[in-house]
């Protein structure tokens, strides 16, 4: 449960790998109520409080398609996108609140484009290179279940899936 702080808005703890909700591709917001509103404020905080430039709802247990980003122009929320176009090619030491503390320098598209609707259900188009094309890919696959380790080549993925397990037994005392 969250934890209250500011009045109305949450910070919500987030989500680290292995936990199973990271890996399911998350559901198509339909209802444009205040919970989505809500929803969307406490992620900001919760993005900030982390601190990070991008947060997926599935981060915080919550698998529905909305993500946050801040690539230095403010706080933005993206309600079911859809990644409709990417281009070039860029590598990016990478992270993610849900893996912390690793970094990887992962290759993807440079450009990303994003259509999407915010929180009156208009639409809207995210676009960006670099730092903003990255957040917007990385955030896109949070939302279809898939972390960066997924992006790792194969070698890299299988140590790096070997470190996690063994920080996870360190953690649980094993
Ligand atoms: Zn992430």
């Amino acid at each position: 449960m969250p934890s209250p702080i500011l009045g109305s808005v949450a910070i919500f703890p987030i989500r680290t790998y292995p936990d199973p909700v990271l890996r399911l591709p998350a559901a198509v917001v339909g209802d444009f109520g205040p919970d989505l509103r809500r929803l969307v404020d406490d992620m900001v905080e919760t993005m900030y409080a982390a601190p990070g430039v991008g947060l997926a709802a599935p981060q915080i247990g919550v698998s529905l398609r909305v993500f946050v980003f801040d690539a230095g122009a403010g706080p933005m929320h993206v309600i079911n996108p859809q990644l409709e176009e990417t281009s070039g090619e860029y590598e990016y030491e990478e992270g993610c609140l849900s893996v912390p503390e690793h970094y990887w320098p992962i290759v993807r598209p440079a450009y990303a484009r994003v259509r999407a609707v915010d929180l009156d259900g208009r639409e809207v188009v995210y676009e960006g290179e670099e730092l903003t094309g990255r957040v917007l890919q990385h955030e896109s696959d949070h939302l279809d279940g898939m972390l960066l380790l997924s992006r790792l080549g194969r070698r890299e993925r299988k140590q790096a899936l070997r470190d996690l397990r063994l920080e996870a037994m360190e953690r649980g005392g094993a």
